[in-house]
């Protein structure tokens, strides 16, 4: 089987790869497995040192990698750029604070001593998504390598360029071979491996159909496993927001990435007696977006990752259209290129699609809520539950109306953004466990309660 990475602006083939059969994973498995014995005993300052120098070798080579992510993904140089910077600032929190969180832990009992220390599990395989590409990968691999554990990444199949680079970028930080290593398998062989007991955890990115069924496997094989699947973020303006204000960053929030993130706000819900001013202000902004090719450094919106996605979206719409809305499409579509032009539902309702499910893509619907109640249950109404936005003056209210939203994270007057020192992760079908901060650098580690009497 070929694993090919296809430029979404230009349709061309960047480049094409032989995948991995299991047969040809299971030498590398073994090499995972003795190269763990050694990376696993070094100190945790040791370990520290190799992400310190991951940090530099990915600020020297940023233009590199992020014109790989473009090329693979299409997403705007300019944002390729910020997901480069962001990963070696994630090397650096943990360089800087994981000796802090992984010490040993002294709890008074009656027994002479007793402490709770953290080591490694072992080999954790990270089945990684194309949206943020080398983002979703260090989020998973550095805090599991910092504890101590040794990673296989098996990336998304249109984005074999990102993941071979990411193994070089190890490699070049001095990390003993076979401590990271890429794998271009497809899903099949990724299960085969988790089913054939040869990794000691999964960390999985990606849509709740995958989570669904790998965390179905890793159940059965009793892996601990780390699930950070989609969401459909609601944007709540309150009547007493600052409607500008709040429209220029729903237009980041929405548009950032052709709307292709997990955390992008999905669905805004407006009191209705700003409603209208709130629709005038976001459509204002949206009009300036350069939309076009993503190699520029003007661009803001690039085409999406994948053709499907294309009909995805157009299927959403007309769904849309049929539930008796006019929605506002903005800008020319260029030539060539997988675009999906930027979409503006004025009147949306809760029985669309657009409403419901993940949408991975630039259509931003407005729901109309007659007061605050009504607006925390349109936003608690779907199955997911990442994050959350709310819009207010009065931040007493703004907060008591956090605490009602079922969702791991929510943002008050800004935009939801992932952030190394704040844990990071949903519930519902959002997802399972933790990534990011202390809390992630935990996720997979044995957590050993040790009694001395
Ligand atoms: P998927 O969830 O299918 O892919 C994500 C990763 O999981 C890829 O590496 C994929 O490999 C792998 N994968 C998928 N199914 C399995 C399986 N059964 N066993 C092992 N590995 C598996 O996402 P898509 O790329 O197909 O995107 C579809 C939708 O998923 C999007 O429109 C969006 O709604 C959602 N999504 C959400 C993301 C998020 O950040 N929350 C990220 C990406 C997608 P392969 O590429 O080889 O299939």
């Amino acid at each position: 089987m070929k694993i090919k990475s296809v430029n979404p602006y230009t349709e061309e083939i960047n480049w094409t790869y032989d995948a991995l059969s299991f047969g040809d994973c299971e030498d590398q498995i073994e090499n995972s497995r003795a190269a763990f014995s050694g990376w696993g005993s070094l100190s945790v300052e040791e370990r520290t040192t190799y992400i310190s120098r991951a940090a530099e070798v990915l600020r020297q080579n940023r233009q590199v990698y992020a014109e790989i992510i473009t090329k693979e993904m299409g997403k705007p140089i300019r944002q390729s750029l910020a997901e480069i910077e962001k990963c070696a600032w994630l090397c650096d929190y943990y360089a800087e604070n994981a000796v802090e969180f992984l010490k040993d832990e002294v709890v008074e009992t009656e027994a002479e001593k007793s402490y709770v220390t953290f080591e490694p599990l072992g080999i954790i395989l990270g089945i990684m998504p194309w949206n943020f590409p080398f983002w979703q990968v260090f989020r998973f691999a550095v805090p599991a390598l910092t504890a101590g554990n040794v990673c296989l990444l098996k990336h998304a199949s249109n984005v074999p360029g990102s993941a071979l680079e990411i193994e070089k970028i190890f490699t070049e930080a001095g990390l003993p071979g076979d401590v990271f290593k890429t794998l271009l398998i497809d899903s099949k062989v990724a299960m085969e491996i988790i089913d054939e007991e040869l990794v000691d955890g999964v960390s999985l990115t990606g849509s709740v159909g995958a989570g669904s069924q790998i965390g179905e496997l890793a159940g059965r094989m009793i892996k601990p496993l780390v699930l950070e699947l989609g969401g459909s973020d609601p944007f709540i303006v309150l009547e007493d927001a600052d409607i500008d204000r709040a429209a220029q960053v729903a237009v980041k929030s929405r548009f950032l990435n052709a709307g292709q993130s997990c955390i992008a706000a999905k669905r805004f819900i407006v009191i209705e007696d700003v409603v209208v001013d709130f629709v005038e202000a976001f459509e204002l902004h949206i009009q300036e977006l350069k939309i076009g090719d993503p190699m520029d450094e003007e661009t803001d919106i690039g085409p999406v990752a994948k053709k499907e996605f294309v009909d995805i979206l157009e299927k959403l719409l007309k769904d849309a259209k049929k539930k008796k809305s006019e929605p506002y499409i903005y800008g020319e579509k260029p030539e060539k290129g997988f675009f999906f032009m930027p979409t503006l539902i004025p009147v949306a309702s809760t029985d669309m699609k657009v409403c419901n499910v993940e949408v991975f893509g630039p259509i931003a619907p407005v729901i109309m809520a007659k007061d605050e109640d009504e607006a925390v249950k349109i936003a608690n109404s779907t199955e997911f539950g990442l994050g959350a936005e709310v819009w207010s003056a009065d931040l007493e209210r703004a907060e008591r109306l956090a605490k009602k939203i079922r969702s791991g994270f929510v943002t008050i007057n800004g935009m939801v953004k992932s952030d190394p020192r704040m844990p990071f992760g949903g519930i519902k079908k959002s997802g399972v466990g933790r990534e990011l901060s202390y809390y992630g650098l935990k996720a997979f580690v044995n957590i050993k309660t040790i009694v001395v009497n």
